[in-house]
């Protein structure tokens, strides 16, 4: 009797241990938990979890800084892929811009999603009405590692600004910053996202504000000399207190990884998505107009990660 509960017991612990090494669990980069990041995380691992019976696949998406610190993430091995904006994209790729001599030739692509218009919202009261009315202002610039963050750096080197040109340039979150913008304590926030998003609902709700356009001749060369910029808009409607279509410029939200992260894992995932396309579509309003075309072209400036590339040829998006 003993013998056979000995046997009875190691029999289960092989079991569990067999099952246990074939699991993978694989960890998706996002943003703030208002933004669109978070949801095209967590919509990816929804549909990734339902196939674990199949691949043995476990995905999480935590919320995390946003692009910087998803490539670098990356990069580190500390996650397997991450959304990261196509301008950081770019330059992560290439060692430019913020990745001057932290340059990753590993990094891969595999996807973009929806368009990210550069979005600022001040308070009524501020009485902001176009970018130059931002100076002396207080201006939530976004936390650092976010892709808002650099790509106002990006934006300031281009009109020849500083910091010093804000009363106030605060790093705030994005789960942190419709409050701030509720309570007085910014006049104005900079956030680039899709839409609509919860933050952006938050605050309007919370207070009288309004997008304001970021247009101009320094805009106008920014989206001429840089394939990852293009114009963008905000449709008027779409939230309270500005009726009209806003003018800015845009990135893409890209899905990349490591070449480090194997073929069948990026396979499967792209999978995921991709045979239940519609269903993901139905995850957010941002998603809504996406196309597979677009989805395997548009905002990509690193190569393919072949686990990507082996489900679009099978599918004969690509040759
Ligand atoms: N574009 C932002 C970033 O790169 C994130 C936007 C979002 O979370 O949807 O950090």
């Amino acid at each position: 009797m003993r013998m056979f509960k000995y046997l009875a017991l190691a029999g289960a612990m092989a079991t569990a241990t067999a099952s246990f090494a074939e699991e993978r669990f694989i960890t998706i980069g996002t943003g703030g938990q208002t933004g669109v990041y978070f949801v095209v995380g967590q919509s990816i691992c929804r549909l990734v979890n339902r196939g674990t019976a199949e691949h043995n696949l476990k995905c999480t998406a935590p919320s995390t800084g946003g692009s910087i610190a998803n490539i670098n993430a990356i990069k580190a091995g500390d996650m397997d892929m991450g959304v990261a904006q196509s301008d950081w994209q770019y330059h992560a790729y290439n060692g430019s811009s913020e990745f001057e001599g932290n340059k990753f030739d590993n990094l891969r692509a595999v996807f973009s999603v929806h368009g990210e218009p550069f979005t600022v919202i001040a308070r009524a009261d501020a009485n902001i009405k176009s970018f130059d009315d931002l100076k002396g202002k207080r201006v939530n610039i976004g936390n650092p590692g976010s892709g808002q963050y650099a790509t106002m750096q990006v934006v300031m080197d281009a009109l020849g600004w500083t910091m010093d040109d804000f009363a106030l340039a605060s790093e705030l979150k994005p789960a942190e910053q419709a409050a701030a913008l509720g309570d007085n304590k910014v006049d104005a926030i900079i956030y680039t996202v899709g839409h609509p998003n919860g933050s952006i609902q938050e605050a309007v709700s919370t207070v009288e504000a309004n997008l304001v356009p970021v247009t101009g001749e320094a805009i106008d060369k920014l989206i001429a000399d840089n394939p990852y910029y293009a114009a963008a808009t905000v449709p008027g409607g779409m939230y309270e207190g500005s009726p009209e279509d806003t003018n800015t410029f845009g990135v893409k939200a890209t899905f990349v990884t490591s070449a480090d992260v194997p073929d069948d894992v990026v396979y499967q995932v792209v999978k995921a998505v991709f045979d239940n396309f519609d269903r993901f579509k139905r995850l957010h309003p941002a998603f809504e107009t996406l196309s597979e075309e677009q989805m395997i072209s548009d905002g990509l400036s690193a190569p393919l990660h072949p686990g990507a590339e082996q489900y679009y040829k099978e599918r004969g998006w690509i040759q």
